[in-house]
């Protein structure tokens, strides 16, 4: 199945990812890291995982993202692995559409918040509207296989965010996901308060 990632905003020139295990391995533990310093996680929260060939590596359930090790990452193929992260069906449903690449599951406070206040998000910016577009909220209980099927057939083009939990990006490598999730959340955070600005002036518009 072909890819669904559209528009490709940030790299026209559409690559796989290095290949070598060893880099995989490093850009999740760069990247996990990333994620924790730029507030888009914190703790054992949030997972990420990249899909190169028939592989799929993942955190492990319950691994500090700021602080991941290698062993903290699993690679399996097949049936997915107990200790991985309590979100793997998600990712393994994601990459059954998209095939490969990355996602990056992260907990920014202000998707959070607006996903509790708006059915989608729409961004009022320039970066949010150019680069993500309408991004769907869709709710259910965790673990679930009724999120699961939520999840995926929700993300038809770069993100789709779980109602009062968190967001879901994809791209074709971690650097990717991960700028989709810093543009996600800093496009909630400006929509945010410009909610709040019109609620105290009564000027609402959206
Ligand atoms: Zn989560």
């Amino acid at each position: 199945m072909g890819r669904k990632i559209t528009p490709d905003p940030l790299n026209r020139k559409l690559e796989l990812p290095d290949s070598s295990k060893g880099s995989i391995l490093k850009d999740m533990i760069d990247f996990a890291k990333m994620a924790t310093d730029n507030g888009l996680i914190y703790g054992n929260f949030g997972n990420l995982s990249v899909k190169y060939s028939d592989e799929i590596y993942i955190t492990r359930s319950g691994a500090m993202m700021g602080n991941l090790k290698k062993e903290d990452i699993i690679i399996f193929s097949g049936d997915i692995p107990e200790k991985s992260s309590s979100d793997s069906p998600i990712h393994y449903g994601i990459y059954q559409k998209i095939d490969y690449g990355a996602i990056m599951h992260m907990h920014g406070d202000f998707t959070i918040i607006l996903s509790l206040m708006l059915k989608d998000i729409r961004p009022c910016d320039f970066v949010g509207d150019r680069f993500l577009g309408t991004i769907p909220i869709v709710e259910g209980e965790f673990g679930t296989t009724a999120l699961t099927t939520a999840i995926t057939s929700s993300i038809h083009n770069n993100a789709v965010i779980v109602k009062g939990h968190g967001s879901f990006t994809i791209g074709d490598d971690l650097r990717k996901a991960f700028v989709l999730s810093c543009a996600l959340e800093a496009s909630c955070k400006l929509l945010y308060y410009k909610h709040v600005y019109e609620s105290s002036t009564s000027k609402k518009e959206v």
